[in-house]
């Protein structure tokens, strides 16, 4: 599933492609991805003669600004969920992509005859729209979600006032999206390992010292993965804009790495499983 790194680097590329640039009507396909909304037809009529002013992202969710110049800045938002497996693909040909790709739930048809689709086999992705409130720039259906792990200054406050007095695993903390937003499986091991933290250690349990630590080893581990264009897995289902591979996941130290040696103590690292969720960690150096 894309984690912030991966929907930041979908972020930067489609603000690159689409921001500015007028659409048509866009296509609409498969209507699974649009279980949120009444009548995604809406959309048709909305996106005609709009463009997106600017592409955002909270955690996971990218938030589409949408601008008419009947409306001006309308405080309208589509916002998009990648799911477990959906991509954005620009094309410069209107309508080849289509064609050649299955899957193509809602492409979005610039009127210079350019495209970008949202593509997503298993249609757990979701889009819909919402409206902001006035000085809001989270939508209302967005506003439980916690500090986004690469924006905010301090992106573990929520998380550590929480875990003050909780019993449950540091692990599952991570990946509560209402605690801090944008963290997945993926860089929730990785910056385990990073800090030498058992995952299944109690929140409460964790010094403020070992916050810190946490909150700079993300800091370094997830802008790293930004740079590199995000991990791609093997099933290769997470790639960018353009449908290039991310690179970072040749940088994981722990995630995925059962049975290899630790790279910092040459112990075996070790798998376990709870909740459906696999946690990869060192046993030796994450105490
Ligand atoms: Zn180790």
């Amino acid at each position: 599933m894309p984690e912030a790194p991966e929907v930041e680097t979908l972020r930067r590329g489609l603000e690159s492609f689409a921001v500015g640039r007028p659409m048509g009507p866009p296509r609409l396909g498969r209507a699974r991805i649009f279980r949120d909304m009444e009548s995604p037809e809406v959309l048709q009529g909305l996106l005609d003669g709009a463009v997106f002013s600017s592409i955002r992202r909270h955690g996971k969710f990218l938030i589409l600004d949408i601008s008419r110049d009947d409306l001006g800045e309308s405080g309208l938002v589509l916002i998009l969920h990648m799911g477990m497996s959906g991509q954005l693909r620009a094309s410069a040909v209107c309508g080849l992509q289509a064609m050649r790709v299955a899957h193509a739930h809602l492409t979005f048809c610039f009127l210079d005859h350019t495209e970008v689709a949202f593509i997503d086999p298993r249609t757990f992705g979701r889009v819909y729209l919402d409206r902001l409130a006035d000085g809001e720039s989270l939508p209302p259906t967005l506003s439980h979600l916690g500090p986004d792990i690469l924006l905010s200054q301090h992106p573990f406050a929520k998380l550590r006032d929480r875990a003050v007095d909780s019993r449950v695993w540091i692990k599952k903390m991570l990946l509560d999206q209402c605690l801090v937003a944008g963290i997945g499986n993926m860089y929730a091991d990785e910056v385990l390992f990073g800090s030498r933290i058992d995952p299944r250690r109690e929140g409460r349990s964790l010094s403020r010292s070992e916050f810190d630590s946490m909150e700079a080893t993300a800091a370094e581990v997830l802008n790293r993965a930004v740079k590199l264009g995000g991990s791609s897995l093997a099933d290769r289902s997470y790639r960018d804009i353009d449908g290039d591979l991310g690179r970072f996941q040749n940088e994981h130290l722990a995630y995925g790495r059962e049975g290899e040696p630790c790279p910092r103590c040459a112990t075996e690292i070790v798998r376990i499983v709870s909740g459906g969720r696999s946690s990869f960690f060192c046993p030796s150096c994450q105490g």
